[in-house]
């Protein structure tokens, strides 16, 4: 098998899995028990949430441990919400993971103003255009750093810095960006910050949302007092566990990343390019990922080629995992370029760390199989 889809999920790295091992087996205990069997994990707890802490330049009292980025995303929204009931406007943009585009919708369906902001054919966002839609009773912007099914990056850095400047709240969803890029929120100024430990080489059904100093927060989930009141129910200590650990590795990492898969990736990317007629990217050149690439093969379709592909042992996909079984075209390349077919016509390829070059010129033969094959039906 060659994976090639790491924006979907990453595989769990050994060292995260011998961390969380011992949480397992034989230290099975809830961290609430008055007993040190389960006392003595609060200490586990903290300490992973340290690592989260110093990959992100953020304060352990800043994080609270949720049960994936999905919960991170809404809880997020929640908060910001529910700190002025006066204030009843959203923005947002069109491309966002379903994770921040189905709550805004649902919230819309209970009296919420959402504004989604446009982003232009390489997939980018106009600041003049965030700036135009604030408005006097807007609550929170929630705009992503890095798009799962192209890569392209919004400038985190001046959205944060616009929002503060105008007085309204920032959620970034950072799922994607979290383990690839640089992020210190000691120099951004960031409300709310969504990640997730299964694309950083951690475990499903664990995630964490930042919730800066001075950020108002109302907890989503009423319970116990975990999480200093701020989520409720048992800790998943060995997925907190498994948390630190990716937290711990991706930050002695993060230097050597995107030298590792970017060649990787402009390989892929240069020879599709050249080799199937007609293809293209979806996403800015240089804006983006340096593990995402995002193409489009003009009249194939995209369930069509990733059965090939499957055949072939390939993984990829057509956009985002959470929506691989609807058949609706991606939002994000629909939005990017509306008028074309590319977002029935699009693979997204996404590499890691243990890609190697071998994988690449396999995938990049059996797509020009497959793709040459289906051109030619
Ligand atoms: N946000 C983005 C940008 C994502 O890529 C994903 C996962 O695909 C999520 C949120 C949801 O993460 P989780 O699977 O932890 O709910």
């Amino acid at each position: 098998m060659i994976y090639l889809d790491h924006n979907a999920t990453t595989p769990l790295r050994p060292e995260v899995f011998e961390a969380m091992r011992p949480f397992l087996t034989e230290r099975w205990g809830n961290p609430s028990s008055s007993y040190a069997f389960g006392s003595s994990l609060k200490s586990v707890i903290e300490e992973a949430r340290g690592h989260v802490a110093a990959l992100l330049g953020a304060s352990a009292r800043e994080i609270v441990f949720t049960g994936s980025a999905t919960e991170s995303n809404n809880t997020a929204l929640l908060a910001a919400l529910s700190a002025d009931p006066a204030k009843r406007h959203i923005v947002t943009s069109a491309v966002e993971h379903s994770a921040v585009l189905n709550h805004t919708i649902f919230l819309e369906k209970h009296g919420y103003r959402v504004t989604r902001l446009p982003v232009d054919r390489d997939g980018l966002l106009d600041l003049a255009t965030l700036d135009a839609a604030l408005a006097p009773d807007t609550a929170v912007v929630s705009l992503m750093a890095a798009n799962n099914e192209t890569g392209v990056l919004f400038p985190v850095a001046d959205i944060a810095a616009l929002c503060a400047r105008r007085g309204v709240r920032f959620h970034c969803d950072a799922v994607q960006a979290v383990g690839k890029l640089p992020l210190n929120l000691k120099s951004l100024p960031v409300d709310y910050l969504s990640l997730s430990a299964h694309k950083l080489g951690g475990p499903k059904g664990v995630g964490a949302l930042i919730v800066r100093k001075g950020a108002p927060f109302a907890p989503h989930l009423h319970g116990g007092h975990q999480e200093r009141g701020r989520g409720g129910g048992t800790e998943n200590v060995a997925g907190i566990v498994g948390l630190g650990r990716a937290a711990e590795l991706a930050r002695a990492e993060l230097p050597a990343y995107a030298a590792a898969v970017k060649p990787l990736r402009d390989r892929l990317e240069s020879e599709l390019l050249a080799r199937v007629p007609s293809a293209e990217r979806n996403g800015h050149a240089t804006q983006r990922l340096p593990n995402t690439t995002n193409l489009t093969f003009p009249g194939i379709e995209s369930e069509a080629l990733l059965l090939l592909l499957d055949q072939a042992g390939i993984c990829a996909s057509a956009g985002s995992a959470c929506l691989a079984d609807s058949d609706e075209p991606s939002h994000v390349v629909r939005a990017m370029k509306p008028a074309s077919a590319a977002s029935r016509q699009m693979v997204r390829f996404s590499l890691g760390k243990e890609t190697t070059m071998a994988e690449i010129d396999a995938a990049v033969s059996a797509v020009v199989t497959a793709a040459g094959r289906l051109q030619r039906s």
